[in-house]
């Protein structure tokens, strides 16, 4: 029994057949000599780790040895004077008691059982008693004899076992036990399903049959020396399923040492992680291709152009780096969709591959634009017939849902070496050579001309960078008042446009209009100037401000087709305002491109009720007869003439003409550029009906009109 006695106990009368003596155990005295044989026999039963003794047929014990009454913290005395021992032993083991003992009596085969005892360690022992008969000799029963052996720590111990075999079985994870030669001695069912071999299949192999060949010697020495040096290895390892499929596994393998430190096992746990792998494998590809063409994308054209550059250097070969963009691939995206534009794309894509050799590289950069790498070329016209095979390629028409649809493209060129830039400015160069190709007709090639593509390229990105002003609402109107001469009321307001410009202020239109000009942001930002005018025309309408305003139209805007019919639209959106107070100025020059077109746009805005005016009158050189078929109501006199009337003399006199010029065709004058009181005087004393200018007001932002115009009436020219 596993409990050492702490307290000796007195020994009463034994049965005299077994003990003649009462004698110490030896726990109390090791020193102990066997003296008679009963003594020894004594000294035995009470040492044994068993608990041990005789029952009578009585049900009286006539002996229990020590090692049991210590065990159960219950004295010999007590044991052996009680009538039956299950008197004092707990309640609830008594009938299991008596039973096996009526069980056992009643058989010749020694009788096991397994009963839970408390023991004065306060705690519960699993017991196992084994008891059996002895009979007298003539074969009577003369009682039992009772050996308990506390088993509790073997259970525990085969329970651990039995948990350790149900995890080895039951996880996930591949688990090998090798012998100290790495021949495996065991391998759990996950082993057997990640890899398709059974149990047998696999028992004394060493684990090299699983090598897939995408390692190399190099590798498992690392491995092998990793797990001499620290223990274990811990990595991803490339092995062979039986069917013959690559296995991504992590793989740890420990080594397991005996106690004097010389390896005895080694024991292998590895996941499958072939799945993940794969996973990995696809989000590279997305990371590095193009969606939509499955060509490269920008990141991995990055990687292979620094490596074509490392390579041309090499060789000394030339290496041309082009832009490409597609024209009039805006169109069929406007008119087919996006679905047609994705074709088109992905039609692109094929024939540039077509057309390019296995070295080169396309790449989809985003929208309509691609990169194209050509390699190992031997001469500048090994390029130009590549670019030119490339041209051709692409501008065969596209059939889309029967429909032939033609696009081309622009290409920019940059030339290594030559143009000794890096990765990063080879492509800018090709960037803005492409722009270049584009203005200079389209459906071509440039090669990379620093200067002139440079402001090609600066000029793009002012336009793009105009195109977001527009969206992020950074144009504003002024607005500069207009003034009868003779009666000094204000009459009207002149829009004129800004941009409120975050980092470099508010700008005037001769820093940003030129630029723009020929564009289609030309035309939207025209449509915004109509829009907002009219807005703030019935706004001030609205508020008991009954001014006319005048807009100005640029001659492309003006020119569109369908610029009269968009002006009524917008002119009707506003009903509060009468149509009649809204007034075109158009440059005289720009009417004068066009007369017939011009007029008849003209006609078809006054049918709506808008006025029309001829800004910077006098420097068009309209002759009369022009003049007499431009249906305008007023002539605005350029300022260039005002300013300096009062000492140029010929000035003077052709502003004295314009004014007779407009009373004999029955339209209104209006000078602009009147900076001062005397200016404003000769010109109303010339007849002059109208006039503008820093003299009278300054354009200034809507709000703050009222304010002026109240002032303006209070006390002018103050
Ligand atoms: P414009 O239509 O002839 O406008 C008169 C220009 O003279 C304005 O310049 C105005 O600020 C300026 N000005 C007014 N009074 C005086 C003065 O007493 N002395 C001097 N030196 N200048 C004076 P701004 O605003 O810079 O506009 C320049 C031109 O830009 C305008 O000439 C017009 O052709 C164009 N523009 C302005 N706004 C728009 C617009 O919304 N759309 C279009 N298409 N063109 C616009
Ligand atoms: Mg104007
Ligand atoms: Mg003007």
């Amino acid at each position: 029994m596993g409990n050492k006695p702490t307290t000796t106990s007195s020994r009463g009368k034994r049965p005299a057949e077994q003990i003649e003596q009462a004698s110490p155990p030896a726990q109390q005295d090791p020193q102990y000599k066997a003296g008679a044989e009963g003594t020894l026999l004594q000294a035995i039963l009470d040492n044994a780790p068993l608990g041990i003794w005789f029952l009578g047929i009585d049900g009286r014990l006539q002996f229990v040895n020590s090692t049991f009454c210590n065990a159960v913290g219950i004295s010999e005395e007590r044991f052996l004077s009680a009538h039956h021992y299950v008197e004092v032993l707990p309640q609830e083991i008594s009938a299991n008691c008596i039973r096996s003992d009526e069980e056992c009596m009643a058989q010749s085969a020694p009788h096991i059982s397994q009963e839970w005892l408390p023991f004065v360690d306060g705690k519960p022992h699993l017991l196992e008693i084994t008891k059996f008969k002895v009979l007298n000799v003539d074969g009577t029963p003369r009682g039992l004899i009772g050996l308990a052996a506390d088993i509790t720590e073997r259970k525990r111990d085969e329970e651990r076992l039995r948990l350790t075999a149900r995890v080895f079985e039951n996880t996930l994870d591949g688990i090998t036990i090798a012998d100290k030669d790495g021949n495996i001695l065991e391998v759990n069912e996950a082993f057997s399903r990640i890899t398709g071999y059974t149990h047998d299949e696999v028992l004394g192999r060493n684990p090299r049959f699983l090598q897939s060949g995408r390692q190399d010697g190099y590798f498992y020495k690392e491995m092998w020396s990793a797990i001499a040096e620290n223990g274990y290895w811990r990595g991803e390892i490339w092995n062979r399923r039986k069917d013959g499929e690559l296995l991504a596994e992590l793989l740890t393998i420990t080594a397991v040492s005996d106690e004097t430190g010389v390896v005895t096992n080694y024991v292998g746990i590895s996941s499958d992680i072939t799945l993940l792998k794969q996973h990995e494998k696809q989000l590279e590809h997305i990371a590095h291709y193009d969606a939509l063409t499955n060509v490269p994308n920008r990141v991995l054209l990055a990687d292979r152009l620094r490596q074509a550059l490392a390579h041309s250097k090499r060789e000394g070969s030339l290496l041309a780096v082009c832009y490409l963009d597609l024209d009039g691939f805006k169109l069929v995206n406007d008119t087919m969709g996006h679905e047609a534009g994705d074709t088109v794309l992905i039609e692109v894509t094929r024939r540039i591959k077509e057309t390019i050799r296995g070295d080169d590289t396309v790449a989809r950069l985003g929208g309509d634009e691609f990169a194209v790498l050509l390699l190992g070329l031997r001469a500048a016209e090994e390029c130009a017939s590549s670019l030119n095979r490339l041209l051709d390629a692409i501008c065969h028409p596209i059939e889309i849902e029967g429909k032939l649809f033609e696009v081309s493209a622009s290409i920019g060129v940059a030339l290594y070496p030559g143009d000794e830039a890096d990765a990063d400015a080879l492509l800018r160069h090709a960037d803005q050579a492409m722009y270049s190709a584009k203005q200079a007709g389209k459906n071509r090639y440039h090669l990379y001309d620093a200067e002139n593509d440079q402001r090609a390229r600066s000029h793009h990105e002012f336009l793009k960078r105009l195109a977001l002003a527009l969206v992020r609402k950074e144009f504003v109107l002024y607005f500069q008042p207009k003034v009868e001469m003779s009666s000094l009321r204000v009459v009207g307001a002149e829009a004129l446009i800004r941009w409120n410009h975050p980092e470099r202020g508010l700008l005037v239109p001769a820093e940003f209009l030129p630029a723009i000009e020929g564009s289609m942001l030309e035309i939207e930002l025209g449509d915004w100037v109509v829009a907002t005018a009219l807005a703030q025309l019935e706004q001030w309408h609205q508020s008991g401000l009954p001014i006319e305003l005048s807009i100005n139209i640029s001659a492309r805007h003006l020119q569109a087709v369908d610029f009269a019919w968009k002006l009524k639209r917008r002119v009707l959106r506003h009903p509060g305002v009468p149509a009649g107070n809204l007034q075109i100025e158009v440059l005289e020059t720009t009417a004068l491109e066009d007369i017939p077109k011009v007029s008849e746009t003209i006609e078809r805005c006054r049918r709506v009720g808008v006025s029309f005016a001829l800004d910077d009158f006098g420097t068009g050189y309209s002759s009369l007869s022009y003049l007499g078929r431009l249906p305008v109501d007023t002539l605005k006199i350029d300022q260039s003439f005002i300013c300096d009337m009062l000492h140029v003399k010929g000035n003077r006199a052709i502003v004295q003409g314009v004014i007779a010029l407009a009373q004999a065709f029955e339209r209104n004058t209006v000078a602009e550029g009147i900076e001062n009181e005397d200016l404003f005087r000769a010109l109303r004393e010339m007849g002059c009906e109208y006039g503008q200018g820093y003299g009278i007001g300054y354009p200034m932002p809507a709000e703050e009109l009222p304010a002026w115009l109240e002032r303006w009436n209070r006390a002018p020219f103050r």
